[in-house]
């Protein structure tokens, strides 16, 4: 078997040619500064090409797919990587499915669970002899076909009763669906006042939702309609004026109950010119239903202010229905238990196990193993604050992470090449041994473990680490070093090695800020976890929230004191969590909360359009002579639209090949060869270089270049933040959620502001290695120092300890954190030792 898996000549964007090893079944880290190609060579390149051989290997065709830019792999394993990208956004998926634990506690619940006759309303007690053996296949999809007789007689009365099946404990099927809300916990209802203007009619905008044409056309819809059954209708009536019957039809359409009911027996019209109208409410709840809920799929934005969802009063928001929701086990539902987070869960499922007879034991032994593992899974890397009802798509990048990661912990696979980035994200200081442990583990399955980490304890527990630099971009792309940390920090061209040699030079003393005097209170918070919670912050500071994983920080951060402060700065109407009363807002201008949520799911966004840099340079570019000989104006420098761009590839200057079954391939448009503008456009040019050219270079390359300060300021900005090597032409879906939020962070910081802003941070440092921390604490200060007050959700020691102020949540995650540890100056927490972040703290300064 080879040792190695073996790169050579790898080329895909900065990377310069580079030739490498990576040692196999071994756990390896790749470090370096943000932007100097480490997802490039993992992601772009080795993940790449294990996929192309792998479908090579299943004999598909892969022409079509571009290979990645390097001469040669050799000694690939088939990989799998786990990214930070949210990618399960389904809004039906929870904790408890996506890791099977609900899937077994639904086995249990159908063969253990004490039921209520529903026609005697007495406790129907399990029969254990019945139960058949419980096999790990009970809980395959085939579930359904196990043939077993629907319904038996209930002991008590003998009434005949539906028999249970794990399908009645699952929202996600019909039998087991809460009928009311389908299953979704949450019921819609058309906000009828925002959909219609009474005093209308609707030629003059009556419905809101119709604008222009539209209004003739269903004006004339219904005038039909009013002859096909002969109710009284006119086109310029006001809405307000409307007979029961007109406005049935409005609002419910031909074929609703609302209607026919007003004329029974009438066949609706055939088509829609003669009359056949769908309704206003049962258009909008169909596109609603038929896109699950999900509130970024129904249709488009404009819908939004039409839904009011509520918590369904009949499930009450656990979206099972009444057969499953009643069943108990040692008097807990399903729903209670799948709320308890794991700790209380795995306690619970103990006790059970315990109380069952000792002859049917064995027959559960197989079911109690597979939650016990599964749970201790989640336990181990990190996630015993979740609860199994938590909906999956409102994880964090670095949650969604380690839930994968416990789930590839089971399935027991080896030889596997596994590419893991930043696993660290989002994990207190305390929980990184264990997560190093889970790294262990799958390396000692027989994998390899590829992790780009910038974390020193995991660089310290690797086996090997690869280090490339020296810089970002374009001063970066090589291998700067290999080997153990200790080789490294020898390394002079080291990022890794110089800021080790730094950290043990003696802190420079730190003057810590007093604030203006002013404060920030939020009384009695408490949404989720949090424990009826007071707690002030010293304005006019750096304050970092730190707290372990699930210890509720971005619940006060994000939950609360964001939208409260939004609400009383009148900028939106979100509903804040449950909290009495907040305090000293009146001292804040403006609030601005920087996440590290993806930028736009469109392709055709990039840096210089998201960051508005693209308006000034094809201003300056219509300025310029060749242009004006044109007469070209700044909308021929657009991609976006037609005119200057090439109109093949619709200024992408690539082409989507549909490969039917297989994700989209990319190919160069052969038209412009991917220049994405016409010659005519392209031949004017700014020191030399075409809107194509200024596309393709970096950040620090175009602010080197330019002089006007529109654009070089918001470049410069840039560059602060950490993204100086980022291309000007890269489409913002590319970006990974650290640097996301850092170009966000960038985008509002060019906004000249006045006053006191509140900045609310979602760790910025993901993603940055320690030496480009340092600039982002620079930065941070600066607001400060301008009369802002920043705070920051932090694990990152370097960040917490150059803070003016720290208030530390926990002391654990879930239900047994929501409480303030410790506040203060860094020096102040450090002494604190009932609180994590001290004791780390502590060590820290020393
Ligand atoms: P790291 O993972 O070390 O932060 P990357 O591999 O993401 O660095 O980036 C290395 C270089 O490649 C940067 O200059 C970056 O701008 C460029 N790059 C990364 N992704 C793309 C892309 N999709 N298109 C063009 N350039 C990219
Ligand atoms: P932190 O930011 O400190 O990691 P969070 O504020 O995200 O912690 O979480 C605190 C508690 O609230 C945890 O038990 C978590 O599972 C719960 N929680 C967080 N977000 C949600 C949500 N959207 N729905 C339900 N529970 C949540
Ligand atoms: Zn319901
Ligand atoms: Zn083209």
């Amino acid at each position: 078997m080879d040792e190695y898996i073996e790169i050579e000549g790898a080329r895909e964007h900065n990377l310069k040619n580079i030739s490498l090893r990576i040692p196999k079944r071994r756990l390896v880290v790749l470090t370096g500064l943000s932007g100097s190609g480490k997802s490039s060579l993992a992601m772009d390149t080795l993940q790449k090409e294990c996929q192309r051989q792998y479908m090579e290997s299943m004999g598909m065709v892969t022409d079509f797919i571009s290979k990645p830019r390097v001469d040669s792999i050799r000694g690939l394993s088939p990989s799998i990587s786990v990214s930070q990208h949210v990618t399960n956004r389904n809004p039906r998926s929870t904790v408890g499915t996506v890791t099977e634990i609900y899937t077994y506690l639904r086995v249990l619940y159908a063969k253990l669970g004490v039921r209520v006759c529903p026609a005697c309303g007495q406790s129907i007690h399990p029969v254990f002899e019945d139960s058949p053996a419980v096999s790990e296949e009970v809980l395959e999809p085939s579930e359904d076909a196990i043939e077993e007789p629907k319904h038996m007689p209930c002991p008590h009365c003998h009434a005949s009763i539906p028999k249970l099946t794990m399908a009645h404990f699952s929202f996600n099927k019909p039998e087991g669906a809460c009928a009311t809300c389908t299953g979704i916990g949450i019921v819609t209802d058309i906000a009828v006042d925002r959909l219609l203007q009474e005093d209308r009619s609707i030629l003059e905008g009556g419905v809101t939702l119709w604008d222009g044409w539209v209004r003739e056309y269903y004006a004339d819809v219904l005038l039909a309609a009013s002859k096909h059954y002969g109710f009284p209708y006119e086109p310029h009536l006001p809405i307000r004026d409307y007979g029961a019957i007109a406005r049935d039809m409005l609002l419910y359409g031909a074929a609703s109950e609302q209607f026919q009911r007003h004329f029974p027996g009438v066949k609706p019209p055939k088509t829609v010119g003669k009359g056949n109208f769908e309704g206003l409410i049962t258009h909008l709840l169909r596109k609603y239903r038929e896109h699950d809920g999900d509130p970024e799929e129904s249709g488009s934005k404009k819908w939004d202010p039409y839904f009011m969802k509520q918590i369904c009063p009949d499930c009450q928001g656990s979206r099972l229905g009444r057969e499953g929701r009643l069943v108990t086990i040692r008097g807990t539902t399903i729903i209670e238990a799948a709320s308890y987070t794991l700790l209380p869960l795995y306690a619970w499922l103990k006790q059970l196990k315990q109380e069952l007879p000792g002859e049917s034991l064995a027959i559960w032994e197989p079911i109690f193993n597979g939650l016990a593992d599964r749970i201790q899974r989640l336990i181990d890397v990190g996630l015993e604050y979740l609860s199994l009802d938590r909906k999956a798509s409102t994880l964090s990048g670095g949650e969604a992470q380690r839930l994968r990661l416990a789930s590839l912990l089971g399935s027991g696979l080896t030889g596997v090449l596994y590419v893991l980035d930043e696993p660290t994200a989002g994990l207190h200081p305390r929980d990184t041994h264990k997560l190093i442990r889970v790294l262990k583990r799958l390396r000692d399955l027989g994998n390899t473990v590829l992790v780009i980490e910038h974390d020193t304890e995991v660089m310290k527990a690797a086996d090997h680490l690869i280090e490339i630099g020296p810089g970002s971009g374009k001063e970066g792309g090589t291998v700067v070093g290999t080997g153990t940390l200790e080789q490294l920090k020898a390394i002079p061209g080291s990022a890794t090695g110089r800021y080790l040699r730094e950290v043990d030079i003696a802190h420079p003393p730190v003057t810590r800020r007093a604030g203006s005097g002013s404060k920030l209170t939020i009384e009695q918070a408490s949404a989720h976890n949090l424990k009826q919670l007071t707690v002030s912050f010293p304005l006019g500071c750096l304050i970092t929230v730190t707290g372990v994983s699930g210890s509720g920080k971005s619940t006060l951060l994000f939950d609360i004191l964001e939208p409260a402060a939004k609400s009383h700065l009148r900028l939106s109407g979100d509903m804040p969590g449950q909290y009495e009363r907040i305090t000293g807002l009146e001292l804040i201008d403006k609030v601005i909360a920087v996440d590290q949520a993806p930028v736009g799911k469109i392709s055709r966004s990039n840096i210089a359009t998201y960051t508005d840099l693209f308006t000034p340079i094809r201003s300056l570019f219509a300025e310029l002579p060749e242009a004006r000989k044109q007469r070209l104006c700044p909308k021929h420098f657009s991609f976006n639209t037609p005119g200057g761009r090439c109109e093949k590839c619709r200024g992408m200057g690539t082409l989507q090949l549909d490969m039917h079954f297989l994700p989209d391939v990319e190919v160069r448009c052969p038209v412009c060869l991917g220049k994405r503008f016409k010659e005519n456009v392209l031949a004017v040019q700014y020191k030399g270089f075409s809107i194509s050219d200024i596309l393709n270079l970096t950040v620090l390359e175009n602010a080197a270049l330019f002089e006007e300060p529109v654009i070089t300021d918001m470049l410069n900005l840039l560059g602060e933040v950490g993204l100086g090597y980022l291309q000007l032409g890269q489409p913002t879906t590319t970006l990974s959620g650290g640097e996301a939020q850092r170009i966000k962070l960038a985008k509002e910081l060019g906004k000249k502001a006045r006053g006191h802003t509140l900045y609310l941070l979602d760790e910025p440092t993901t993603g940055l290695h320690p030496s480009d921390v340092r600039h982002l604490c620079r930065l941070l200060n600066r607001l400060v120092d301008a009369g802002n007050t920043v705070m920051v959700i932090e694990h990152h020691l370097d960040l917490i300890a150059a803070s003016d102020w720290i208030a530390d949540f926990g002391p654990e995650g879930g239900d047994a954190g929501g409480q303030l540890v410790a506040q203060g100056t860094p020096e102040d927490v450090a002494a604190v030792q009932a609180s994590y972040t001290g004791r780390y703290l502590a060590e820290h300064l020393s």
